[in-house]
């Protein structure tokens, strides 16, 4: 099946500082006070519900650098910076609460968090159970093998060793088209990278900027200049909660057009 497009991976390099230690554990919630009176949620006529009251919580996996990682003990990204914007203009504070990729798309269906903001992908599985916001951002997965590999191509994927980070868009690709055998799925993009560093598996399937940030962290891999799927990311939310992604696409809406979320991505991603 090619249910996506393999889309030519232009070769960015990413010129923002390297991940050098993750501070955090799985279950750490990092909370900002916007300086402002309390919500403005009457202000606005706003009728959503929140988790927390006055509180903006965007549920994310915090492995996933440029879009969420850790600078010391600090969350930090572009999803991270584009969800404080967000809660800025809603007049709310923001808490980001950090947990596997898999769980994300529960905690905000059951209400544990407000939003779904993780590098995440639209896909028809999963607005079958969330409703996703505008797309803010683009992302294709790569394909990151060793140098000197034989595997030059998604065509060459066939009968090897595919490492993926579980639940992800690559994992769901991969393992549609080349079968449950030949998955290796780990918790941590960075788990799988470093299965690949140490032979275990043949390749690592992941979305572009990260794999930017692993290659150059990690000597004697590359990215492959055939890409495997083009996709776009965007905020999940609870489907009974579309007053809430009302406001936010309103808000996010906003800071598209006024450019603040593409300077926010160009702080994190350097194109040469
Ligand atoms: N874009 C991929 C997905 O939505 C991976 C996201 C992630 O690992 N944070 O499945």
């Amino acid at each position: 099946m090619k249910k996506f497009s393999i889309a030519m991976l232009s070769m960015l390099l990413a010129g923002s500082m390297l991940l050098t230690g993750c501070g955090g554990n799985n279950a750490q919630t990092q909370t900002t006070d916007n300086g402002q009176d309390e919500s403005n949620a009457a202000q606005t006529g706003a009728d959503y519900k929140l988790a927390v009251d006055g509180t903006l919580t965007m549920a994310t996996n915090a492995f996933f650098e440029p879009y969420e990682y850790y600078e010391g003990e600090e969350i930090v990204g572009i999803d991270a910076e584009v969800g404080k914007a967000i809660a800025d203009k809603l007049g709310l504070s923001f808490a980001i609460s950090d947990m596997e990729f898999d769980s994300i798309i529960t905690a905000v269906s059951s209400g544990k968090a407000d939003m779904g903001m993780a590098g995440m992908t639209v896909t028809p599985d999963r607005e079958k159970n969330v409703n996703f916001s505008q797309t803010y951002a683009t992302g294709v997965q790569s394909i990151i093998v060793p140098e000197g590999s034989d595997i030059a191509s998604p065509d060459d994927l066939a009968g090897k060793k595919i490492g993926v980070q579980q639940g992800t868009t690559g994992d769901l690709y991969c393992t549609d088209d080349f079968g449950e055998d030949a998955m290796s799925r780990y918790s941590k993009g960075t788990d799988a990278i470093m299965a690949l560093t140490q032979g275990k598996i043949d390749c690592v399937v992941i979305d572009n900027a990260p794999a930017q940030k692993y290659v150059e962290a990690n000597e004697g891999l590359k990215i492959l200049d055939t890409a495997y799927a083009e996709e776009d990311y965007a905020i999940a939310f609870a489907k009974d909660n579309t007053a809430l992604k009302d406001a936010v696409d309103a808000a996010l809406g906003e800071l598209i057009a006024d450019g603040t979320v593409q300077s926010i991505i160009d702080k994190y991603i350097t194109a040469d």
